[in-house]
């Protein structure tokens, strides 16, 4: 029997290649392709011929045995078990419908679960957590938004339970035009949609804008979950350096000329994840190279409110004076995520076609929550909640720097954030973030490894976010004294001779919100 399996992988997936090769054979088995009896080719020649380490296509067909869908035989090889049930009707012994083969190819690409995986670490029992980016749950205005959600319900019973249109709730709107005015945009309610959270404002943009095959210019390194977007519309990604001194202008200039992008997304203020804040020269190089070669900016401002000196920094949207900005915020980091309300503000044409899109994903953000929201913006509760959590936070990062400089071995370096959630650490040479999270997880610590923040996995490997928002400080100076004693520990053992074991092939990072 011809043992030729005929199976493509992609390299450039984030299913490891043992998975790709699993599936394709479990998927064979399914459609009766590889009949019972079948003898799949050896696993030394199938990776040779697939261009894989034999330990790939081992694990791959250890999972297929496990499964009952193999089987190995002394003598005779490893053996199709299809498993035939006897006495069924044909209906009944039907395949089950294969939904993942029947998805567009859109949705194929699809296939990285690094937000839900995030999600997950945050109810891991006792690990502190310094990956994941939210809000202090104990910060959480909740009283005040569980009174008002009483008295609002009590006030207008029915109205808050039906739908709302689908820009968004004009109370909400009008404030948020205030609050931008206040930065310096002049931004009426007509330019506002409030969003289910920024996500979908970057979904939305990415939807009106993005044809497969755009090219889309990202900062390196940055935020997973737009980068994940702008990939799933068929953007191709290309990266634009920040180094200490920030943005690569140059590189942008170099990098517009090139490719003509369609659009170029970053986010100024406290970059996710470095930290760093954009000078008010660099802002003005931006919006200069988008009016010359005409290129949108969609500005992520998640962070802007959280900021520990004196006052806000002004956002290139206010500085805009082309229209050539899209401006994306969002309650999730100010208030908390779960309330999933944020908003998109540009040209009222953009809105527009952002506003007829979303009412074909979801029609309204929640109305009871941008009605509540809005009440308690308007009651200046807002503003008194900010200046609390500026103060907190600001606590939170000292934990998490004076830890860094009590306890990180020589080589470890970082930034200081003026605001924000994030430190931006550089590792000790030879210590890889991936490598490191194995150690600190057995120590019950969490951060995301920076190649998380890439455009290509292979870069970013020698630098760790570390995410001081969540916990409390004194947690964050025990996680940051974990973190920096595994360093040292890598360090003085070699990685190769710890007894730690290296990513398996093709492993997806951590996730990262
Ligand atoms: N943009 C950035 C830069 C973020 O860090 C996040 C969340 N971490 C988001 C957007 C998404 O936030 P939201 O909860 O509003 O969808």
């Amino acid at each position: 029997m011809n043992e030729f399996l005929n199976i493509s992988l992609e390299r450039d997936s984030r299913t490891p290649l043992y998975m790709q090769i699993r599936n394709a054979i479990r998927d064979m088995i399914a459609e009766k392709l590889l009949p019972s009896g079948f003898r799949l080719p050896p696993e030394r020649r199938l990776a040779a011929q697939l261009g894989v380490n034999r330990s790939t296509v081992v694990k791959a067909y250890e999972e297929l045995a496990a499964e009952g869908l193999i089987q190995s035989h002394v003598g005779r090889g490893t053996l199709v078990n299809a498993g035939e049930v006897q006495g069924q009707a044909a209906w009944q012994s039907s395949l089950p419908m294969r939904w993942t083969h029947l998805f567009n190819r859109q949705a194929a690409r699809v296939n990285d679960p690094l937000i839900s995986d995030l999600l997950a670490q945050l109810t891991e029992g006792d690990t502190i957590n310094l990956a994941a980016g939210v809000p202090a749950a104990e910060l959480y205005p909740t009283a005040d938004f569980a009174r008002i959600c009483a008295e609002m319900l009590d006030r207008k019973p029915h109205e808050l339970l039906e739908y709302s249109a689908p820009q968004g709730l004009i109370e909400l709107r009008t404030y948020l035009a205030g609050h931008m005015r206040e930065r310096g945009a002049d931004q009426g309610p007509e330019g506002i949609l409030v969003t289910s959270g920024s996500q979908q404002g970057l979904e939305l943009i990415a939807r009106i804008m993005v044809e497969p095959g755009d090219t889309v210019i990202v900062e390196e390194p940055s935020y997973p979950g737009a980068m994940q977007v702008l990939r799933a519309a068929g953007a191709r990604l290309v990266g634009v350096p920040l180094d200490a001194r920030g943005i690569r202008i140059d590189i942008l200039e170099q990098l517009m000329h090139r490719y003509r992008p369609k659009l170029f997304y970053t986010m100024p203020t406290f970059q996710n994840p470095s930290g760093n804040s954009m000078s008010e020269e660099d802002c003005r190089a931006v919006l200069e190279l988008a009016y010359r070669y005409h290129v949108p900016v969609v500005e992520d401002d998640a962070y802007c409110e959280i900021y520990f000196g004196s006052s806000r920094r002004q956002s290139l949207f206010a500085m805009d004076v082309c229209g050539a900005v899209l401006y994306l915020n969002t309650f999730s980091k100010m208030m908390f995520p779960g309330l999933r309300v944020g908003w998109a503000a540009g040209p009222v044409e953009v809105i527009r076609q952002m506003t007829l899109l979303r009412q074909l994903a979801d029609i309204n953000t929640g109305t009871l929550p941008q009605a509540v929201l809005a009440e308690y913006c308007q009651r200046g509760l807002l503003v008194n909640h900010l200046g609390m959590i500026r103060s907190q936070y600001c606590k939170h990062r000292d934990a998490a720097l004076q830890a860094l400089n009590d306890f990180a071995p020589p080589g470890m370096s970082w930034n200081e954030p003026e605001g924000g959630f994030y430190i931006w650490c550089h590792l000790s040479p030879g210590v890889k973030g991936e490598t490191l999270l194995r150690v600190c997880r057995n120590t019950g610590v969490g951060f995301v490894p920076g190649e998380a923040f890439f455009t290509d996995d292979n870069n970013g490997n020698d630098y760790i976010r570390i995410s001081y928002s969540r916990c409390h400080p004194a947690a964050i100076r025990t996680g940051v004294e974990r973190i920096c004693a595994s360093v040292r520990k890598i360090v003085k053992e070699g990685s190769g001779q710890t007894g730690i074991k290296q990513p398996a092939e093709g492993l997806a990072p951590l996730a990262l919100l």
